[in-house]
């Protein structure tokens, strides 16, 4: 695999933070920006988020570390680029740590999803391409909201937690999920409908193991290891997009 560096010479629109430079590489033959930013507390980290890739580092680099650095991290940037949940151009997405194709289908007036038949269920009225792509997360976000809740009554019984928790989804880029405690309430990313079952319950069993310890101690991981041996391997997968 090559990877390219161009630098780019014209001014960033939109303007990225003072300190960050933004860098054109092309990795599978595909353009891919990376932003570099220099930062004392990390030595050297690559932090991807839906809509950015950046790389900390706590000095300034020279073009050829850049390269050895891109290299480094090209595996990680692959699985991000791959990493789309809903792949419009070639209609397919990954649901739970399947690939699905997806088709559109007519019935009267309205459309409905040949395929994938979980989804044949959802009948609309409007099949424009935007129209499309709305309706299909929606639906997405609505089947991964029942299998969530259905896994964390699960978890709850077998962890003896003796109350149902509120479970409600949103954009989340920084966490997978948060579980505030006074509240009774756990926040889960739509980023995770994606992932494979047993990465999704061990952010489940994560989040769930606070309504124990609201921190991260010793007696937190205890119990969140107690029952997810694989919690390690699990999260690796996780924070390197790998689906299943
Ligand atoms: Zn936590």
């Amino acid at each position: 695999m090559k990877n390219s560096i161009l630098k780019e010479k014209k001014p960033l629109k939109p303007p990225t933070r003072k300190k960050e430079k933004k860098y054109l590489f092309e990795i599978e033959n595909q353009k891919v920006e990376v932003f570099f930013r220099i930062s004392k507390k990390h030595f050297c980290t690559l932090k991807i988020t839906s809509n950015k890739i950046l790389v900390l580092h706590n000095k300034t680099l020279q073009e050829k570390e850049i390269e050895t650095l891109l290299k480094i991290f090209s595996e990680n940037i692959k699985n991000h680029l791959k990493a789309q949940r809903i792949d419009f151009d070639n209609l397919y997405f990954y649901f739970l740590g399947q690939k699905y194709d997806y088709q559109i289908a007519q019935k009267g007036q309205s459309f409905y999803f040949s395929k994938p038949t979980f989804l044949s269920k959802y009948t609309f009225r409007n099949n424009e391409e935007e129209k499309i792509k709305d309706k299909l997360k929606e639906l997405l976000e609505r089947e991964f909201l029942k299998y969530l809740t259905s896994k964390v009554r699960y978890w709850e019984k077998i962890m003896e937690i003796n109350y149902e928790n509120e479970i409600a989804l949103r954009e989340k880029n920084s966490t997978w999920g948060t579980n505030y405690i006074k509240q009774k309430k756990i926040i889960f990313s739509k980023n995770l409908w994606a992932f494979s079952q047993e990465i999704i319950e061990s952010v489940i069993i994560h989040e769930l193991s606070h309504c124990f310890w609201g921190d991260h101690s010793k007696k937190f991981w205890a119990i969140v290891y107690k029952f997810c041996p694989d919690y390690q391997i699990l999260t690796k997968k996780l924070n390197k997009k790998e689906f299943n």
